[in-house]
């Protein structure tokens, strides 16, 4: 045989019908590791596995008899040292000297499984990022769903820390603080739009007899009502709050002097009327109204002021700062 096909770079190998080697080159011995003497005149199949020798007979055979030829066939040979050998066929039938043969062509494949095996191995690691991945984002979703829902919750917090913040325990009306800086931002209005507004500091008469009479507790409950009173007797614009101990103050947007006195008179004769705890307290109100002259503390210090003649006067009674001016 030809020096080249002995040396060509794949295995060839010539078996008869019936699938016994007639000749092999030097590539497919070396390819399965045995000598010449070791496979000429074997069967073919002696060097193939179980699952490969089924092939061949279910397939190659068969195909062979029918088309003449068979290409692709994948196969796994036996070394002489029993590893196995991947390989590529080609076979083809022919006549040579009046024999049927069949040429066949190994193509070592170990290179190919390899880089098959590199591959499915990279698609394992790729679908195992991707399930990853797709569980991180799942986690991430459920921390940001956490941290919004945080943020609700914050934010209910700090409008319910705003509110203790800005109101009266006992009677739950504003407290002074936020009455003051509401006096101030009506102030700032009151510079660019003459809008009048003006306030009341309503004290309870007696209050220290009352106390002494029926107890602190009943004191309390009666602060927590004549809050109410005033509450209902006020618009939703006033702001009534609770000035310290049983004093109490009223800012009226939009309310001049006559209106002030009008509302002031409404509040005092309410309470006058209204059973608080079972008892009947009344109130001594002081009122005043914004002027250009005036700041927030000396429309306080007028109001004040008013109050002082309203107690000075008999008490249960309502007094404008501007009629003590007038009185002058
Ligand atoms: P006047 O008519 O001159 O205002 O007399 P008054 O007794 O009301 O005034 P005074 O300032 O002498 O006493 C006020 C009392 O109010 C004394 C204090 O114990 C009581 N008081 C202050 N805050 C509270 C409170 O939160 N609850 C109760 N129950 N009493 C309070
Ligand atoms: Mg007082
Ligand atoms: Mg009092």
């Amino acid at each position: 045989m030809d020096e080249r096909l002995k040396y060509a770079p794949c295995g060839y190998v010539s078996v008869t019908n019936q699938g016994v080697i007639t000749y092999m080159n030097q590539t497919f011995l070396d390819m399965v590791e045995y000598n010449q003497n070791d496979l000429l005149h074997q069967h073919i199949e002696s060097i193939m596995t179980v699952a490969n020798k089924f092939l061949f007979h279910t397939y190659f055979y068969p195909f062979i008899q029918l088309y003449g030829y068979v290409n692709e066939v994948y196969l796994t040979l036996k070394s002489s040292k029993d590893e196995d050998i991947p390989v590529l066929l080609n076979g083809r039938r022919c006549e040579r000297d009046g024999i049927e043969l069949v040429d066949c062509v190994f193509v070592h494949m170990r290179k190919r499984i390899d880089y098959e095996q590199e591959i499915r191995k990279s698609k394992k690691e790729i679908e195992k990022a991707y399930e990853d991945k797709n569980e991180a984002l799942v986690k991430l979703e459920s921390l940001h769903e956490e941290l919004e829902m945080k943020q609700r919750e914050l934010i209910v917090l700090n409008e319910e820390l705003e509110r203790l913040a800005t109101t009266d325990g006992l009677t739950g009306l504003k407290n002074r603080r936020y009455f003051l800086e509401e006096l101030n931002k009506n102030i700032t209005l009151f510079s660019s739009s003459q809008s009048p507004f003006s306030l009341l500091i309503i004290d309870v008469d007696h209050f220290k007899k009352i106390n002494d009479t029926f107890g602190h507790l009943t004191g309390d409950e009666i602060l927590r009502g004549l809050a109410k009173i005033m509450t209902s007797i006020s618009r939703e614009i006033d702001i009534v709050a609770r000035y310290g101990g049983e004093e109490f103050i009223i800012l009226l947007p939009h309310m001049d002097k006559a209106a002030v006195k009008q509302q002031a008179e409404k509040l005092r004769s309410a309470i006058e009327k209204t059973k608080c705890a079972d008892c009947f307290a009344t109130v001594s109100i002081g009122a005043a109204t914004f002027t250009d002259e005036d700041t927030d503390i000396s429309i306080l210090a007028k109001a004040d002021t008013a109050l002082y003649e309203s107690k000075n006067e008999g008490r249960n009674r309502v007094t404008h700062a501007d009629e003590l001016v007038e009185n002058r």
